[in-house]
């Protein structure tokens, strides 16, 4: 926990989860390292070792690592009736396309992450909305941090209703621009927040997971139709793997990432649970690098974060696919 000063901030707690320390706290815990290999006979990291950690990869290196880990990949199947697609016809978006595109990156003051919980979860919830933050730091390699909640009833009467479900839904743009854009920290490069509540954009739409400004780097997303997480381990892990994959595939769009056309991956377009269920959790080979170059991680070490996150969470043939792009890229060791 961390505690910042000054402005509206002084009152407010994050949780911080960083899947990468800053330069300095390296160069800390190198110092107390060799200090105990000293003793330990442990070995510890160099200049040149720890500079080659620091460093961002080019773009040529990024496209050695798609190629490396195509085979593993396989292209999107056959469109099926009802899917993302057939509604919304889209070209796709090739690695060399994103960068034409002079994409979002993470960069300058804005690095951070922020989450924002928006009312009230069940404990099963608010595990998740954790786990799904500790996930994100490790896929966009950025640090994340979870802010203190916010109650619902800063959402007035005219944008809620009692929707199809029978049960509350707030409508997304009132969230957006009325309670996160006021509230953007000036460290953030993106500012996402998770409800337990259903939302709605408005008339003419039933509902929606979520919704995110590709300009205002600000966007909401609910948990209420991805399971009941305060159930059986085998429901939390379904609830949890829905809302990691639909937390960065939207947090994806914010760095400038079109939906993916060609290939099984994160980035496809899903028109419905089923399909999002269909797709993978991982980036194809054209997606990976898109992230890599917003965000500048490392993609084996990138793979190996995730392939742990998924072993200790039960995600075993999610684990296994990112052990295996990781083998892919360091030639199995
Ligand atoms: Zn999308
Ligand atoms: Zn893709």
């Amino acid at each position: 926990m961390e505690r910042r000063g000054g402005g509206d901030e002084a009152k407010t707690f994050y949780h911080v989860i960083s899947p990468f320390r800053a330069r300095a706290d390296i160069r800390r815990a190198r110092m107390h390292r060799e200090a105990q290999g000293r003793r330990l006979r442990i070995p510890v990291l160099n200049e040149d070792q720890l500079e080659e950690l620091m460093k961002k990869p080019t773009v040529e290196e990024l496209v050695k690592a798609s190629d490396k880990v195509r085979p593993l990949h396989t292209p999107m199947g056959k469109i099926q009736p009802g899917d993302w697609l057939e509604w919304h016809p889209e070209n796709g978006q090739t690695f060399r396309e994103y960068l034409a595109c002079d994409p979002v990156t993470a960069q300058g003051g804005r690095k951070t992450i922020y989450i924002q919980p928006l009312g009230e979860f069940t404990e099963g919830q608010r595990k998740i909305v954790d786990l799904t933050a500790e996930f994100m730091g490790l896929y966009f390699c950025l640090p994340v941090k979870v802010k203190e909640g916010l109650p619902l009833d800063l959402v007035p009467e005219s944008e809620r209703r009692i929707g199809p479900l029978g049960v509350l839904q707030l409508k997304t743009g009132y969230v957006r621009n009325d309670i996160l854009r006021p509230r953007l920290p000036d460290d953030a490069t993106v500012y996402i927040a998770f409800t337990a509540s259903d939302l709605w954009p408005g008339p003419g739409w039933n509902f929606v997971f979520g919704e995110a400004s590709l300009v205002h780097r600000v966007g909401v997303w609910s948990i209420c139709r991805f399971g009941k997480p305060d159930g059986s381990k085998e429901e939390f892990a379904k609830t949890l793997l829905r809302t990691i994959k639909i937390g960065t595939h939207e947090t994806g769009h914010m760095f400038t990432i079109e939906h993916c056309t060609a290939w099984e991956c994160n980035m496809c377009g899903s028109n419905h649970l089923d399909e999002s269920d269909r797709r993978p959790l991982w980036l194809c080979p054209e997606c990976m690098p898109k992230v890599c170059y917003a965000t500048g991680a490392n993609p084996a070490r990138r793979y190996r974060g995730l392939a742990k996150f998924c072993q200790k969470h039960g995600l075993d043939a999610q684990a296994a696919f990112y052990d295996k792009s990781a083998k892919a890229l360091t030639g199995g060791e």
